[in-house]
């Protein structure tokens, strides 16, 4: 061996190997990274084990080992005993200082020195790795099949190499240490969302896997923007971390727990049914209840209501659970907070959601049409489109069945598009085939007003169907929107300015279930209405004096408006007279014709 050569082989081999270790992300890459560049800088380094860990472990045994000799660490431990301690390896950790050992001679390596030299190692060198004083420290120790082997080299390079690992490992550290804390949420110490959705598909795929059931808790304090209204934000905080300790000693130490939102929180319950995820959820509340926080003498308390759902029986994947957990949780609300509720009650409208689904992704959602016909000639002058499920078996399903589900699961506004633009066509075919020229009715429902770029949709294909028609229809299109007084629509600025494209193309508006809600005369004065649709039930009973009455009197307001009236729901030929005489202009109802499917 040429000293100098080796020498100058091993600085260039560790210089290199430097730069890799920096770009090793765990500690323990780091070590491992470090061992194979010093096996690697010369053939006469036979050997290098290492260990991470706590200095002070009962037992530190080499967790990775490479060289020609790696067998040689089989079995190696340096337990708590006198001779182990005062070993090299030990000493080293103790003194954060490099120890060169003659395998042959050196009276602290007694125990070992009969398996090192049936290996052939002629010396050792312990590198300590890491910051002195902290828990987490690594060694590495190499040895060199030729005596004497690091005085002829010189130790220098390798003490270098090691400080560089040491930084190399307190920067994987410290990422780690900064991951965990993105992890983490720092109001309450819990996960975050983000970390608690890995903990989700982890805890999902296990139960796949098994076949156990899980369960998810969706915990939502109630009213809790009185309590920062009234208290400050701190005060909330302090309940956000009461709450979250409360819960964290509730639940078994196999559950899960993360905040979910601003004041939310999700437990998974690792192969735990509903019924048992129910009386979990239960003491959850219960303790929750108890709980308060003192506020200068005066307690102060929160509850929560929490929504359960549970896998396989509420959903199939991760996200139809927590919807069902979501939708649970809703209605706890609803209950009057403070409360439980189980997901399983549920199942019908999650049944529904899912027909609906599949009809519009199978082009079995469908328009059935029934006619309206004006009182005085009994001649058609419109009909209404309205929705039809057709199901995997090819009957047809009325949208009672279904729109309540719809609503509820806020799914209405696609099937208004597809009713909508199916009407659209069936409009233009009619006039391009020269028949008669009638009104078509289309219920938009508050939830399609929400979805901005679904009515743009529509209203390029109202443009595009229009145009491919080829006849001027004038100022005044055939296109009536129907929208509900039964739903809140909010905002009547707003409202007005989304359907304005519509309007100013020259469709008109109309106001359906006229006398079934509460803000109907708002929508009359603020909406350019064309069209008032009489609710049905009360149309029913116009046999009944005073029902005639209020109908009359519905009627004088709509005409002093100089709208058109139509009456829902007429059933037979004295209803469709009475109205006749009182002044309505128009009527739908079994007695003039049932909604019918398209034939084709
Ligand atoms: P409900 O019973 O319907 O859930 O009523 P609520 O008032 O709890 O519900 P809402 O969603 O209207 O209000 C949630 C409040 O939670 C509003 C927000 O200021 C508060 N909040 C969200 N995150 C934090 C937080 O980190 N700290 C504090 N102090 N308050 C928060
Ligand atoms: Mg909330
Ligand atoms: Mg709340």
């Amino acid at each position: 061996m040429e000293p100098i050569q080796e020498q100058l082989l091993i600085s260039r081999a560790l210089l290199t190997a430097t730069a890799s270790l920096a770009q090793e992300s765990s500690p323990d890459e780091v070590l491992k990274s470090a061992c194979d560049a010093l096996v690697a800088s010369s053939k006469h380094i036979c050997l290098a084990w290492m260990y991470l860990g706590n200095p002070q472990n009962e037992n530190i045994t080499p967790s990775y080992s490479i060289g020609r000799e790696s067998k040689y660490t089989e079995d190696l431990r340096l337990d708590l005993s006198p001779e182990a301690m005062n070993g090299p390896g030990r000493r080293s950790l103790a003194t954060n200082q490099p120890v060169l050992v003659d395998v042959h001679s050196d009276p602290t390596f007694e125990i070992w020195r009969e398996r090192a030299i049936h290996f052939g190692l002629q010396e050792g060198l312990t590198l300590p790795i890491g910051n002195p004083g902290k828990t987490y420290r690594g060694l590495i120790v190499i040895f060199a099949d030729t005596p004497a082997y690091f005085e002829q080299v010189g130790i220098e390079s390798f003490i270098a190499f090691s400080h560089l690992a040491s930084v190399a490992l307190e920067q994987a550290n410290l990422k780690l240490t900064l991951e965990r804390m993105a992890n983490m949420d720092h109001t309450t110490g819990l996960l975050n969302r983000r970390a608690f959705t890995e903990v989700i598909q982890r805890e999902y795929a296990q139960s796949k896997r098994s076949g156990k059931p899980f369960s998810m808790l969706l915990m939502d304090l109630d009213r809790f923007k009185l309590i920062n209204d009234n208290y400050g934000h701190e005060t909330g905080d302090r309940i956000l971390r009461g709450v979250s300790e409360i819960s964290r000693s509730t639940l078994r130490s196999c559950d899960w727990i993360g905040r979910w939102g601003g004041e939310e929180f999700l437990a998974i319950l690792p192969d735990t049914d509903e019924a048992a995820a129910e009386a979990i959820a239960e003491r959850l509340r219960e303790s929750i209840d108890q709980f308060s926080i003192d506020l200068n003498g005066q307690k102060l308390n929160a509850t929560t209501s929490i929504g359960i759902s549970s896998y396989p029986q509420d959903g199939e994947t991760p996200d139809f659970l927590i919807r069902a957990a979501d939708a649970a949780l809703y209605e706890a609300k609803k209950a009057g907070r403070n409360r439980v509720v189980i997901a399983k009650e549920k199942h019908e409208i999650y049944s529904i959601a899912s027909k609906i689904n599949s009809a519009i992704a199978n082009n079995r959602m469908v328009p059935a049409y029934q006619v309206i016909v004006d009182l005085k000639t009994r001649q058609t002058v419109a009909e209404e489109a309205l929705a039809r499920l057709i199901d995997e078996n090819g009957k047809p399903i009325e949208a009672m069945q279904f729109i309540s589900a719809a609503s509820e699961l806020q799914l209405t506004h696609l099937i208004d598009v597809e009713i909508i633009k199916q009407t659209m066509n069936r409009c233009a075919g009619n006039i391009a085939a020269g028949g008669e020229r009638i009104a078509h009715f289309v219920n938009l429902s508050g939830d399609l007003l929400l979805h901005q770029e679904l009515i743009r949709d529509l209203f390029a294909k109202a443009q595009s169907v229009c145009q491919s028609c080829g006849i001027d229809l004038g100022p005044v299109k055939p296109l009536v929107l129907e929208i509900t007084e039964r739903q809140l629509l909010g905002d009547m600025n707003a409202v007005k300015a989304k359907l304005a494209p519509f309007l100013d193309f020259g469709m008109r508006l109309a106001v359906d279930d006229f006398g079934s809600g509460y803000s109907s005369f708002q929508y009359l004065a603020e909406l350019p209405v064309s069209f008032l649709k009489i609710e049905g039930s009360l149309v029913k009973q116009v046999k009944d004096n005073r029902i005639r009455k209020i109908i009359g009197r519905i009627n004088d307001i709509a005409k002093d408006l100089g709208l058109i009236t139509v009456a829902e729901f007429v059933e037979d030929a004295d209803t469709a007279n009475i109205l006749c005489d009182i002044g309505i202009d128009w009527a739908q109802g079994y007695y003039f014709g049932r909604p019918a499917l398209d034939a084709h």
